[in-house]
């Protein structure tokens, strides 16, 4: 047995309520016990937090937690909070006052666990306070901040690692980020100067994510209908301008869409708001710039859309990330138009950095639009993209793979258009190309003579919005290029050529149709009104309650006992007692009302069936009780006492531990079994006839000195 993974899985079960951990968290874990440095690249939802929160749990001194944005602190510190486990955080937001409180909370060692904001690394003072506290791990999250090379460059994150020479014992230094490029990478251990790290790169696969790249001509219509068809749940639309923003955010405002916007154009203080709205459920849309959702951790995101294709592949990656946190099935939809090139080039253009990293920005733009034409797998290709090797062609789960939905041929429809861009000569715009094909009888069409074109009105049954997305579409799949300039014009291409001259077809998948996500039972939405009351009351997010998988469990398992909810995914103790009735009666009622006969199966592992125990502590083996409050040095007579067994089967629980090659030091209080006295007459005796076998001994010693008290002698003195 791995005396270390196994601790760290008993912490996972009681705080967290997970059942196992996901395959790389353990390597991780294992390796931060074992005090070294560690850099961990995961992708975004992968897991990170507990990678460092565990060994945090376990190590003696505090964990600092250098985390980026002080907005974003108190829900993370809430969260964990809310699981039983004492962390707080230090920033500009709070007073003397109650800095000097968390200090001397600090002092007691009642707080594990202390985020902090790279700034105030850069206080004397606080540095003067904080190193006289045994510190034993300093983790970096957003460790990409440290990087020039990262898109959230900091410079105070560049503190760390003086901050760290300070301190009398070094303590391990951890660093996680889910940005997996090379040259980031390398920063980071040179910024932050982790000492002979092990580097740990998760595989990137986010399989409960449905990746999908649409080439629709009408964005919006295709936008609203999604939201519409899943309208109970949360979803964040990126757009690559703020000015878009404000213009998609207007019209599903006026569409009645429950919906906020983020960007860097609105006050802190709306910002802030916004975001919180969203948070906390309290909006179920948010349309926002590339500047949301670093360090947001809600975990019930269950869509994300581009309404823009965005600048690279990592951007893209990291963005569509914070859908499915909880691992329940989540859709990502990125709605490619050619547009979206051209503003993509003009931000890098016009943004402030050396020609050389534009360049490199040109270079990552360029796979991104890669990307958006690619016919393979997309998963893959991200996959790939991040130097994972995949054995598979098709993931079954992305746009290219999934089958549904019929192929049909637009080529003469597609001639048709061509053609005609072929014969107004000059280069025009969309919308005049669609008057032409209309028969328009517009000012500007008779101007140009565009009436005597034989393409003049050949597609009059296409409605003005009809064809303006067709021909969108035909640009999107690249069968005609768009010109950059002021007013983007459409030019035939090579493509186009092949395509009139009939060498190629055009094949268009008929159009994707917005479908629900999931379909949830009753239980479920009942489950989810309760939590959100809850969190109303509370005021704290909904998902920091449950997280939909949570919930999902519940509404599918029907537990109606706290020990079944404890074997609930995501329900550790604390929270079991603090919410737990609450579910359990609505469960109950629901279970009762509607028959459902069940039958129940545990899945948390360490499960034990004695049935004395109270039902809190069911899912760890008895010896393993005995043996934490062996080692919160309860006497072993009041530990008989409290658990209702004799002293005899908790020396038992004692020697089965033992066995298990179990090394920890600690000491085990013997005070309410034995006297010293008892003791030296017990040990003299062994001397003589040895401790293989009780009953010698026994025979050799006053009446009153019962077995228990030999046993626990021997443990003492010849098994520790
Ligand atoms: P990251 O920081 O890597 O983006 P988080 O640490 O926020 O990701 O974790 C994402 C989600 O996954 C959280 O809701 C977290 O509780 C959940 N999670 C992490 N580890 C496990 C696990 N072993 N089992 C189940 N859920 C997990
Ligand atoms: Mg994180
Ligand atoms: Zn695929």
């Amino acid at each position: 047995m791995n005396l270390v993974s196994d601790s760290a899985l008993k912490i996972l079960q009681k705080y967290y309520g997970y059942r196992s951990f996901r395959s790389s968290q353990e390597d991780i874990i294992n390796n931060i016990l074992n005090k070294n440095d560690t850099l961990a690249i995961m992708p975004t939802g992968g897991g990170k937090s507990i990678c460092y929160q565990v060994p945090a749990l376990l190590f003696d001194g505090i964990t600092l937690v250098i985390s980026p944005l002080i907005s974003l602190m108190k829900d993370q510190v809430d969260s964990i909070k809310n699981l039983g486990i004492g962390a707080d955080y230090i920033n500009s937001s709070l007073n003397q006052h109650e800095i000097l409180s968390i200090i001397s909370r600090l002092k007691e060692n009642s707080i594990k666990i202390l985020y902090i904001a790279p700034e105030r690394l850069e206080s004397i003072e606080f540095c003067n306070i904080i190193k006289n506290i045994s510190i034993s791990q300093v983790a970096v999250d957003e460790a990409h901040c440290v990087s020039q090379w990262g898109h959230d460059f900091r410079s105070s994150y560049r503190y760390i690692w003086k901050f760290i020479n300070i301190l009398d014992t070094r303590p391990v230094v951890t660093a996680f980020t889910a940005t997996a490029t090379e040259e980031v990478r390398k920063d980071i251990i040179d910024q932050i100067k982790l000492k002979s790290p092990k580097v740990f790169i998760s595989g990137f696969d986010r399989e409960n994510l449905k990746i999908n790249c649409l080439k629709i001509g009408d964005r919006f219509s295709y936008l609203l209908n999604y939201i519409n068809e899943n309208i109970q749940q949360e979803g964040i639309i990126y757009a690559s301008t703020r000015r878009e923003v404000d213009n998609i955010y207007d019209k599903l405002y006026r569409n009645n869409i429950s919906v906020t916007r983020y960007h860097a154009g609105l006050s802190d203080n709306e910002r802030k708001k916004n975001q919180e709205d969203f948070v906390y459920d309290r909006v179920n849309v948010i349309v926002a710039t590339n500047a949301f959702g670093m360090g947001i951790d809600k975990s019930n995101v269950r869509y994300v859309i581009h309404y823009n294709m965005p600048r690279n592949i990592e951007s893209y990656y990291q963005e569509i990330g914070r859908a499915g946190r909880d691992g329940e099935a989540s859709e990502c939809i990125l709605m490619f138009s050619p547009q979206d090139i051209i503003t993509q080039k003009y931000l890098i253009e016009n943004s402030i950095q050396s020609e050389n990293r534009k360049l490199n920005e040109y270079k990552k733009l360029q796979q991104m639009v890669d990307f958006v034409h690619y016919n393979g797998c997309l998963r893959k290709y991200i996959l790939n993209y991040f130097g994972e090797e995949v054995k598979y062609e098709e993931c079954g789960n992305c746009s290219n793979c999934i089958t549904e939905g019929e192929y049909v041929d637009k080529t003469i429809d597609a001639q048709k258009v061509l053609s005609c861009v072929y014969r107004m000569k000059k280069d025009f715009g969309v919308n005049m190309i669609v008057d032409v094909l209309r028969g328009s009888t517009q000012k500007k069409v008779m101007y140009n003579r565009f009436n005597l074109l034989s393409t003049y009105g050949i597609m009059k049954e296409y409605s003005k919005q009809d064809l303006s997305n067709f021909i969108n579409t035909l640009i999107a799949h690249g069968y005609i290029s768009l010109k950059e300039g002021e007013y983007p014009t459409v030019i035939l291409n090579e493509e186009s050529v092949k395509i009139l001259k009939g060498i190629d077809k055009v094949i268009l998948k008929e159009r994707f149709k917005a479908k629900k996500i999931s379909v949830n039972n009753k239980l479920f939405e009942a489950l989810r009104v309760l939590r959100m009351n809850m969190a109303r009351e509370e005021s704290v997010p909904p998902y920091l309650i449950f997280s939909d998988s949570t919930l999902k469990e519940l509404s599918s398992r029907y537990p109606c006992t706290e020990e079944q909810m404890l074997d609930i995914s995501g329900v550790g103790e604390l929270k079991l007692k603090k919410y737990g009735s609450g579910f359990l009666d609505e469960i109950r009622n629901y279970v009762k009302e509607n028959n459902i006969d069940v039958k129940w199966n545990f899945k948390k592992e360490n499960r034990d069936n004695s049935s004395h125990e109270n039902n809190i502590n069911r899912k760890l083996k008895t010896y393993e009780i005995t043996m934490n409050m062996v080692k919160e040095n309860m006497g072993i007579g009041e530990i008989a006492k409290k658990r209702q067994l004799t002293i005899s089967t908790i020396l038992n629980h004692l020697t089965k531990y033992l066995e298990e090659d179990n090394k920890e030091n600690f000491n085990i209080n013997f005070n309410d079994v034995f006297t010293e006295k008892e003791e030296n007459q017990i040990i003299s005796i062994i001397k003589k006839v040895g401790c293989e076998r009780l009953h010698p001994i026994k025979e050799l010693l006053p009446e009153d000195i019962g077995y228990d008290k030999i046993k626990a002698v021997i443990i003492k003195n010849y098994a520790l």
